[in-house]
């Protein structure tokens, strides 16, 4: 049996690996501010402050890793304009999200073209527009870009553990560590610039360990490549760097430990890149929406918002736990608790436990959900799109 103290000290330790840097997210008196003004519909507030903090915070834990913001997590032009000014670079997975990056006078040959799959029009697209860096994760992508853009920079998208992250990534993208030789022979014989590696640890890792594991075996790619007289110059991490909700997560400063060592003696002509998508917006914003109606059905509470799967808050679909306040205080149920479309998918949670007096016309606020909210959302069924409110 254990101690006191040993319990105790356990507990320090976790505290450690948890909570070295509080996490800082929207003052909540500014959506009651917002919704002063009157509510039309469900909304985002964002304050980009915390973005800009998130940047920095970003870059002093990891000074030699730049960021490439992964677009797709928030793409609102101003979350865009904010990472802009704090020198942050950018990710792409599509020619619209090229498009929308150089119309705010982002430079094409700095953005990375990291989707492992795009379409000969895309490619054309964006060789056309001057975009350089190109990642890949098979023979066949391979060609299919140096037939297009012979002088393309490749880098290859490795499979790496997604151990403890909420959204495994594995299997879908990743050359396996067996296929890495072929598409590096195929380098070699199109003559075509293999000159780095990337991997995805998952979405909201909250492993620091797959980082190493990640790097060490782009640090044997990179052996592999210069065996065959490849040029290696450019290491991208990828993004994953997790955003607290309910369950406890390591800090960027700790996931940084782990990183910083890795990379520690790569050779300094070696470029390292990270991707954050989440990390860098989630905590930025509240998500606000209503309760349309309550019911009781077959003993159990319902509760039906204004959004749900369609209206942003698809991410519960997946697992994740999002903290939810509302203004009420009374003893709480479970409640089921689903969006406003007549769609079976769109219910949102079972058992969540909230105020038993929650009524129509309530609010809903959920903290953390700058990412992959908004940029989800659709108009199914007919009902409007989130507002995206700035600060
Ligand atoms: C989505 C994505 C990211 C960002 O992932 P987060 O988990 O939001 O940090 C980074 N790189 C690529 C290639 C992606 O597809």
């Amino acid at each position: 049996m254990k101690t006191q103290t040993a319990i105790l000290q356990q507990q320090a330790q976790t505290d450690v690996i948890f909570d070295t840097h509080p996490e800082i997210s929207l003052d909540l008196s500014l959506v009651e501010t917002t919704l002063k003004k009157g509510y039309q519909k469900p909304f985002l507030l964002i304050d980009t402050r915390i973005v800009r903090n998130k940047a920095r915070r970003f870059k002093a834990a990891m000074p030699r890793v730049h960021p490439h913001y992964a677009a797709k997590a928030n793409p609102d032009p101003r979350v865009l304009k904010t990472l802009i000014e704090e020198g942050v670079s950018f990710e792409i997975a599509s020619i619209a999200e090229l498009d929308l990056l150089m119309g705010l006078g982002v430079p094409a040959a700095e953005i990375f073209y990291s989707n492992p799959m795009k379409s000969r029009a895309y490619l054309e697209y964006a060789a056309a527009k001057g975009v350089e860096w190109y990642v890949l994760d098979s023979v066949e992508e391979l060609r299919k870009i140096v037939c297009i853009k012979p002088d393309a920079k490749l880098y290859l998208r490795i499979d790496t553990p997604n151990i403890g992250s909420d959204w495994p990534l594995a299997g879908k993208f990743g050359t396996h560590l067996g296929d890495i030789s072929e598409i590096i022979e195929e380098a070699v014989r199109l003559q075509a610039d293999l000159a780095g590696v990337t991997f995805h640890v998952g979405s909201q890792c909250r492993n620091p360990q797959n980082w190493r594991v990640g790097i060490e075996r782009a640090r044997k790619v990179f052996d592999e490549m210069r065996a065959v007289g490849l040029r290696p110059r450019l290491l991208n991490i990828g993004g994953g760097y997790p955003v607290r909700h309910i369950k406890p997560i390591p800090s960027i400063e700790v996931i940084s430990e782990v990183v910083n060592e890795a990379i520690a003696d790569l050779p300094e002509d070696i470029r390292v890149i990270a991707e954050p998508g989440r990390y860098l917006v989630s905590d930025s914003a509240c998500f606000v929406c209503r309760v349309v109606g309550t019911a009781t059905r077959n003993g159990k509470r319902w509760m039906y918002w204004d959004a749900g799967i369609f209206g942003g808050i698809i991410e519960v679909s997946e697992g994740l736990r999002y903290e939810i306040l509302t203004q009420r205080h009374g003893p709480e149920i479970p409640w089921s608790i689903a969006g406003p479309t007549c769609d079976s998918v769109d219910v949102l949670m079972h058992e969540e436990m909230l105020p038993e007096n929650l009524q129509e016309d309530d609010f809903i606020i959920i903290p953390n959900a700058g990412a992959y909210t908004t940029a989800y959302a659709s108009n199914f069924n007919g009902f409007p799109l989130p507002d995206v409110i700035v600060l």
